[in-house]
């Protein structure tokens, strides 16, 4: 099997003593064989990141871009192993596919209509043709979309998880054709919500002024980075049993009286594979209108709390605001990497 081999190859030239494959960080020194060495051809087992260039039938595929994507990648694949480092993870990151020659795979679909077709609703009708071809209720799928406008679906760029961390697509378009935006679709692909409480967080918009609108000189939280070392795409070598999300339960009252200023929220969260960690998320506060656009409605990471054992009641305390809708999520992930999320809403006493 690929992964076994190149476990056995990881072991065997840099660290002869070791019997598991479990740590990457032992090719600090080399952290381009270990990028190498991680990358799988697909199989039943494996979680990868597998790229498509889609083009209307009226466009040509331009080897330029598909030389592109593999370079982005390789960008991106070595920030997320820099990160994950830096946070004290070893140098793990995810593994995108690549054929039994080693080399980068670049999907190339033609679409069956021409790109007038695929102005409006870009997404829904290119999936429906890639879902064709491909199994997407497996690995993370990033497909980069050549058509003539540089926006689809007005935005640069999608991401969005599936099954509870199992699978995962990103959209990308020509205006967000860059390591960044890459990166963060890539992070809500793995399950990652976004993060405002730094400009310089991957999963924030990031800032012009800070100048992390580009990649280098954005951050992974330590929380995002705690919750992909879990992630079934940063231990491709693994294998992974998990077919259910954590159990999670609210058993204090939702309801504040008048004074007060914020809410004690208790859980009860319980998943037989183990817990991993419990994520705290509310509404945005984004004053940007711009941006709010993109984001209202959506969950914003505020606090997380590592977890142990299989049981666990866990307290988060939210200062109340003085938006009317107080939307709050907590989304909580195994030591497998599958995570569940739940919604609900803290209001006033009547
Ligand atoms: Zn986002």
């Amino acid at each position: 099997m690929p992964s076994k081999l190149s476990c056995f190859v990881i072991t065997l030239l840099f660290a002869p003593f070791l019997s598991q494959c479990k740590s990457l960080q032992l090719l600090e020194q080399q952290p381009q064989a270990t990028q190498q060495e991680a990358n799988h051809t697909v199989s039943e087992t494996t979680s990868l990141v597998r790229l498509i260039y889609f083009t209307p039938q009226d466009r040509p595929f331009r080897e330029r871009i598909a030389d592109q994507i593999e370079l982005q990648m390789g960008v991106v694949q070595t920030f997320f192993a820099d990160q994950m480092e830096a946070h004290g993870f070893g140098r793990k990151t995810f593994a995108f596919e690549i054929d039994g020659q080693g080399k980068t795979v670049v999907h190339r679909v033609k679409g069956q209509f021409p790109d007038k077709h695929y102005l409006h609703n870009t997404t829904g009708k290119v999936q429906k043709e890639i879902s064709e071809r491909f199994n997407l209720s497996k690995n993370v799928y990033m497909i980069v979309v050549d058509i003539s406008d540089k926006y689809i679906n007005r935005a640069m760029g999608f991401g969005t998880s599936h099954r509870g961390g199992q699978s995962g697509m990103l959209w990308i378009a020509k205006s967000g054709f860059q390591s960044r935006t890459i990166a963060h679709e890539l992070g809500h692909a793995f399950g990652l919500l976004h993060d405002f409480r730094s400009e310089r967080f991957l999963m924030s918009y990031g800032s012009f002024h800070l100048g992390s609108t580009r990649l280098e000189n954005s951050q992974l939280s330590k929380e995002a980075a705690e919750f992909l070392d879990a992630s079934r795409f940063f231990n491709p070598s693994r294998t992974f049993s998990s077919q259910f999300g954590p159990k999670i339960e609210i058993i204090s009252s939702l309801e504040y009286p008048p004074n007060a200023d914020s809410i004690r929220i208790i859980f009860e969260l319980s998943d037989p594979d183990g817990l991993h960690q419990a994520r705290f998320h509310t509404n945005p506060n984004i004053t940007d209108k711009n941006l709010a656009r993109f984001s209202r409605g959506s969950p914003a990471f505020k606090a997380a709390k590592r977890l142990t054992g299989q049981d666990m009641t866990v307290e988060f305390v939210y200062k109340l605001s003085k938006v009317d809708v107080q939307d709050l999520w907590l989304q909580v992930v195994d030591s497998q990497g599958h995570f569940g999320t739940k919604s609900f809403a803290v209001h006033l006493q009547k």
